[in-house]
């Protein structure tokens, strides 16, 4: 047994320093990024927030829509394949989305060979501890590389939460992106099942610096994505400050117009006409997914809960509001471009981060 005495940190435990800055307006801060990869020839160009692929938020309207911001989507993998071979037209910014069963595997296959389109990848898994998961990670790339279309596909993989696992799936998994995050989601019961997790603030810190530490033989560094617990724009922008490259979102995107799922509807008070009043969202490990889709296995615990989420109104609304809490965040901490908002970053322990707004 072994006890860790260094305090641990989530985005409610922190506020970020303003500092002395020469960026005239906030209009002028750039949250547009270029990405290489550690494994990967390709590049990436937008800004780097993604819906998650939940089979909510992961919908394909959502794509369509975060596509005209620039921002990607990791489309849920229950969409079948026909569906795929439709839809899927921007492949910088639908990502595709599979776990570790080799029908997954065949589904991706097939799908590379109907339409000649090497798509990224997320390849999730509740635990990416596993050597089982590294060795999946590393045959999809070989397959990819050897046997469906020698391009090599931008993957994103997890999920994990401490260095050394992030510099084994980079290493020894072929991974570029490795998707950091275990318990915070909005939708996550694990720490409650199992007690197990880490606050995401000091995983986002200690994952992107194991991942940043690695560098390719051209120079090319691993990199991270913050992969839940953002429940508001300040938390996206702790997220990248503490040095994410990427960040997805869940929760905060639920509820919205673009969104798939089981909508209640209401009357206007006047009875003309029904609207959206909640949508359905759930754990994709919660007993609701886990029966919608296969069935619930019982030696393992339904780590994901059922909730309704009032109806939010268009994306849009959603997203102009987290890229201006990131300009207006930049512009405080002196930072250009997003790029530099790790580099500028100044964490500060607080006791609380905001007054309560209702008294
Ligand atoms: P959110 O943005 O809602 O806080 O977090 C979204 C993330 O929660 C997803 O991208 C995924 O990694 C994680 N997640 C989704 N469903 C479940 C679940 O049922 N159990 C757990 N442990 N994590 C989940």
């Amino acid at each position: 047994m072994k006890i860790n005495y260094d305090p641990k940190l989530d985005f409610d435990d922190v506020l970020l320093s303003p500092h002395r800055s020469k960026t005239a307006s906030r209009s002028s801060i750039e949250l547009l990024r270029n990405f290489s990869f550690y494994h990967s020839d390709k590049k990436w160009e937008g800004i780097p927030i993604f819906a998650a692929n939940m089979d909510t938020t992961g919908s394909i309207a959502m794509s369509e829509e975060l596509f005209k911001y620039d921002m990607a989507t990791c489309l849920h993998k229950h969409y079948d394949l026909d569906n795929l071979l439709q839809e899927f037209y921007y492949p910088n910014h639908q990502w595709w989305s599979m776990g570790i069963k080799y029908s997954e595997m065949e589904k991706l296959a097939k799908f590379v060979e109907l339409s000649g389109i090497v798509p990224n990848l997320c390849i999730d898994v509740a635990n990416g501890y596993t050597d089982d998961f590294v060795n999946f990670c590393n045959e999809i790339r070989e397959r990819c590389l050897t046997q469906w279309s020698g391009e090599s596909p931008i993957i994103m993989a997890g999920n994990v939460c401490t260095p050394e696992m992030v510099q084994e799936l980079i290493l020894h998994g072929g991974v570029d992106i490795v998707k950091i995050g275990i318990g915070p989601g909005s939708a996550c019961t694990t720490r409650l099942k199992t007690g197990v997790g880490f606050p995401q603030l000091s995983a986002i810190i200690e994952c992107s610096h194991a991942a940043h530490g690695l560098r390719n033989g051209d120079g090319r560094l691993g990199l991270v994505c913050a992969d839940g617990g953002c429940r508001t724009p300040a938390d996206v922008c702790k997220a990248f400050a503490a040095g994410a490259d990427f960040v997805m979102l869940g929760g905060m995107l639920a509820g919205t117009y673009e969104c798939e799922g089981d909508w209640q509807y209401e009357w206007l008070p006047d009875r003309s006409k029904m609207i959206r009043k909640s949508l359905k969202f759930y754990g994709m490990s919660s007993s609701e997914a886990q029966s919608k889709y296969g069935g619930v296995k019982d030696y393992r615990a339904s780590e994901g809960r059922v909730k309704e989420v009032p109806y939010k109104g268009p994306v849009k609304d959603i997203i102009l509001d987290v890229l201006g809490g990131l300009r207006s965040a930049c512009a405080y901490m002196g930072a250009i471009k997003l790029k530099d908002m790790n580099k500028c970053a100044e964490f500060n322990l607080v006791n609380r981060t905001h007054f309560d707004q209702s008294v």
